[in-house]
């Protein structure tokens, strides 16, 4: 006999049944030649810790594509990974070290690279275990880090490569610089943030004449990096002074006043300070016009010896002694208060120094033509789509990438320079001998690269690329790379084009875009606030199925979503209400007396309307579902499940089921209840993988073995896991849209009693009289009274025609519905007049409606914009209430007459 015990303990089961499908092997995937794979290369976390709540969602979402395609009979590879995160890293184990009062350079390189890597697979592990906990059906035998020897080949090679077509270059070009972690830092790596500053008016002394110009800036003390004054050649002010000299104050030192059209004349003062060594519009402007670059500034951003007196001084000790060195001079006009926005290293929070530096660059121009190409002829697809505008706009005003990273953690660059010829010997291997002059004096680049460098050839380095690997020609391309939105450019556009240059082909056919989670009130989560939601805790508390059901329900892709404790509880209520159905379910299988007996998951043609009504209802479930999944709309998908199973399955056919078990009536209600329960089930799985299993199990032991619907044709042989029986497909039975309506309707009768006896407070165990006057639809109801009587608790009641409808005699409470109206005969318990204000009040409610959809069926943008389906609804709706006025007005007047007849 097959028991459940009676409340839901989610923490043993997920265990159980999470080491089960290990040990299965259910996750690595079985190479089939004749079947199109599934394949997910999963985004790597940083190893830099804890799984948020954004990773918790991101993995949900995957392992829900993931299970499905499983359940569709597709070999299917989820292949997980993390990403040794450079700079984060680097930064955490360095904090780490400076609370023992150690830094890195005092234990040297190769020991602090050692302390990192051991940091790096504890938090591996942690990681690993934290998906585990979700529920992730990821391979882990193929499971990938940045740093493994693969990836790190396929890094080199990329490198090597790319460098011998010329694509990368090592050149001084501007970059952000952080003075702490004293490495280059791409534009992602910085935060811009608004700091409340000052704007300082300089003057600089024409140097053959009387007279001076004026310069703003905010950062005063980079004036002893000038090459030039620029202004806007359209300027009267300052025309007759282009070509003429100015000179820097204190250092004395001549700079020349040039036209340029780039500069604002509404700017400031209209004199731009040219500092091209520390601002990257400044470079261009001295890159246009030839002028000097000065570098002021050490790695630590204290001044050099281009600083002159300033030399050893820290930026912003500096910066005070200049303001008063000019003061001095009386060559500092004014002050003003400004704000303006300053970019901040995204680890440290230092600000950030535009600087120009000596790195290697990805020349991305030449990319990005193939990249552009397979998103406009739709190789790619972006979902949703709206991204794909902001994709294109990105490409097109892409920027040489600035890839070698001044760090210690990381794929250090294959690059050796000769110390003797002076030449770079680029190598896949190391090499013992510059491969220009033979010498072994060569030493290798100290700079590590870019970590987004390796996450772009994340989707074949982790398949075996550069290696022809039957992995590489079985798996890639991917089917979809999902990940949240505002990492499209810095990963995603960049796996695009390193995918397409390293193997001529797309690394994946579609882009899932999810949103970022808020809490309930839609502010962004965070520490500060206070208002973050641990996954670990939310899963100790309300258990995974309720929180990947919490997180994913009713989203769609690429909008944000809102996540608090009400959406926690709810999915947990949910998966109790799952658990008690099954629980009764299983119990009235058992009080049938057919313990030996299995039930078919093919409950044969049903012949009452209520089993019809649930058969076609779940059919047309599997369907929408299906429609769903394959337009990437779970959230929606996982809705319209949740709806069925909660306000039809339980809350109706259960219900109505129970009245027929209770009189042991033929034909027996089980075999629809098992069907929709393990369809369900079914349906179910990929959003909450532990409850179904566990249910599907208990469920399982009564079920026929052998029976066809498993549509495993060649063994018919049951499933050992729900993981792997086949996701529900719906059959080509027409819908009963007749047993549809008709049940519509009862339980809207049902419904409307039940909330009459609560308004007149009619105690719940009491019969009451009523009588039914029903339109021609529900003429065959007459047979299946049982239910109305039982669930409204009526009696006697009467089925008759609206066609042959009496006057109304005695007072009585009436109930207009769509197709009947209910009598309900409250002898001395109604007020007549409060009745009839009560369905006064109701026309006017309903003529509120009716006028809403006259507006909006007038409406050309909404005629023009809604789809046809939509607009048809819309009508038919109206249509349904003006009939329901005018049946409203007819009691009305019959209570009317009733009250002048007494
Ligand atoms: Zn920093
Ligand atoms: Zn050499």
């Amino acid at each position: 006999m097959s028991e459940v015990p009676r409340a839901y303990a989610p923490g043993k089961i997920e265990k159980k049944w999470y080491d089960f499908w290990l040990k299965q092997g259910y996750f690595a995937p079985k190479i089939d030649h004749n079947k199109r794979p599934f394949v997910i290369i999963m985004p790597p976390p940083n190893v830099t810790g804890e799984l948020h709540l954004g990773h918790a969602l991101t993995a949900t979402l995957e392992d829900i594509m993931v299970r499905w395609h499983r359940m569709r009979g597709e070999p299917t590879l989820w292949l997980p990974g993390t990403d040794h995160a450079g700079i984060a890293t680097q930064v955490v184990v360095e904090q780490q070290l400076a609370k023992q009062g150690q830094t890195k350079e005092e234990i040297g390189r190769e020991k602090f690279v050692k302390i990192t890597w051991e940091w790096a697979n504890k938090s591996r592990e942690n990681i690993m275990r934290q998906h585990q906990l979700l529920g992730a059906s990821c391979d882990w035998t193929r499971e990938k880090f940045t740093l493994d020897e693969g990836p790190s080949k396929a890094v080199r090679t990329a490198f090597v490569r790319l460098y011998r077509k010329g694509l990368i270059y090592r050149g001084e070009r501007m970059i952000n610089w952080c003075p702490r972690c004293q490495t280059a830092l791409s534009d992602l790596e910085v935060v811009h943030r608004d700091v409340m500053g000052h704007l300082y008016h300089i003057r600089y002394l024409l140097t053959q004449s009387e007279g001076f110009v004026t310069v703003a800036t905010t950062r005063p003390e980079t004036f002893l990096g000038d090459t030039a004054v620029a202004v806007n050649p359209q300027d009267k002010r300052y025309k007759k002074l282009i070509g003429e000299i100015v000179t820097l104050p204190i250092i004395n030192k001549g700079i020349p006043i040039i036209a340029d059209d780039a500069v604002d004349a509404s700017f400031g003062t209209g004199a731009l300070k040219i500092t091209p060594a520390h601002d990257s519009t400044d470079f261009e402007i001295a890159q246009k016009h030839n002028l000097p670059l000065v570098n002021i500034m050490n790695p630590d951003a204290t001044m050099n010896e281009n600083a002159g007196p300033y030399q050893g001084w820290e930026r912003f000790a500096c910066r005070d002694r200049v303001l008063a060195d000019l003061e001095d001079k009386k060559l500092l006009e004014k002050i003003e208060p400004y704000s303006h926005s300053v970019g901040h290293c995204c680890r440290c929070q230092t600000m950030v120094e535009p600087r120009v530096s000596l790195q290697w660059f990805v020349q991305t121009k030449p990319l990005t033509q193939a990249a552009i190409k397979v998103v406009k002829d739709g190789r790619i697809k972006i979902i949703p789509e709206r991204f794909t505008k902001i994709y294109f706009d990105w490409m097109e005003n892409i920027r040489d990438w600035c890839i070698s990273r001044q760090l210690w953690w990381g794929h250090r660059i294959p690059v050796w320079y000769c110390q003797d010829c002076g030449k770079l010997t680029v190598s896949v291997d190391e090499p013992s001998v510059c491969t220009h002059c033979r010498t072994k004096a060569i030493i290798q680049d100290p700079d590590v690269l870019d970590t987004w460098f390796s996450s772009a050839l994340w989707t074949h380095s982790t398949l075996g690329w550069p290696e022809d690997t039957s992995d590489l020609r079985y798996f890639y391309p991917g089917s979809v790379m999902g990940t949240g939105y505002d990492i499209l450019f810095f990963w995603v556009a960049r796996m695009i084009m390193m995918g397409l240059e390293n193997t001529g082909e797309i690394p994946f056919h579609t882009v899932y875009l999810n949103g970022l989670i808020r809490d309930e009130t839609g502010e962004k989560m965070s520490k500060l606030r206070g208002n973050v939601i641990n996954p670990a805790e939310a899963i100790n508390k309300y258990g995974v199925d309720a929180l990947r059901f919490a997180l994913t329900t009713g989203t769609s892709p690429g909008n944000d979503i809102n996540l608090g404790t009400d959406k926690l509880e709810s999915s947990r209520n949910f998966v109790n209400k799952l658990w008690n159905a099954t629980r009764f379910i299983l119990q009235s299988l058992n009080n049938e007396k057919l313990e030996y007996q299995a039930i078919s998951i093919l409950p044969g043609q049903p012949q009452r309307i209520e089993d019809q009504w649930i058969d076609s209802q779940l059919n047309r479930l599997i369907k929408d579902v299906a429609e769903l999944m394959q337009g990437f709309q779970f959230g929606e998908a996982e809705q319209q499940i949740y709806d069925f199973v909660w306000s039809k399955f339980c809350d109706w056919y259960i219900e109505i089921a129970k009245i027929r078990l209770r009189r042991q009536l033929t034909p027996s209600p089980l075999p629809f209840l098992v069907n929709t329960l393990e369809k369900s089930l079914r349906l179910l799985h990929p959003f909450m993988p532990f409850i179904t299993e566990e249910l599907w199990q208990s469920l399982k032991m009564r079920l026929l073995r052998t029976d066809t619907a498993w549509g495993l044709n060649d063994t018919m042989k049951m499933p050992a896991s729900i993981m792997i029986a086949p996701y529900p497909l719906s059959d080509k039975r027409p819908f009963a849209l007749e047993a549809e309506q008709v049940m519509d309707s009862v339980i809207e009768i049902i419904r409307s009693i039940r909330n009459a006896r609560a308004q007149y407070k009619v105690k719940p165990g009491r019969w009451i009289e009523a009588r039914l006057y029903a339109s021609e639809l529900l003429s065959g109801l007459i047979n299946e009274a049982d239910m109305i009587e039982t669930l409204a608790k009526v009696r006697p009641l009467a089925i008759l025609s609206r066609q042959k409808r009496e006057p109304t005699k005695d007072k009585a409470l009436v109930l207009v519905l769509k197709e009947a109206e209910v009598v309900l005969p409250l002898a001395g318990m109604v007020d007549q007049l409060a009745e009839e204000q009560r369905l006064l009040k109701e026309g006017e409610e309903i003529k509120g409606r009716i006028s809403q959809l006259e507006s909006r069926l007038r409406d050309n943008d909404f005629l023009s914009k809604a789809p046809s389906q939509v607009i048809e609804r819309e009508k038919q709706k109206l249509a349904m209430l003006e009939d329901k006025l005018k049946r409203l007005y007819n009691e009305l007047a019959q209570l009317d007459s009733l009250s002048a007849g007494s």
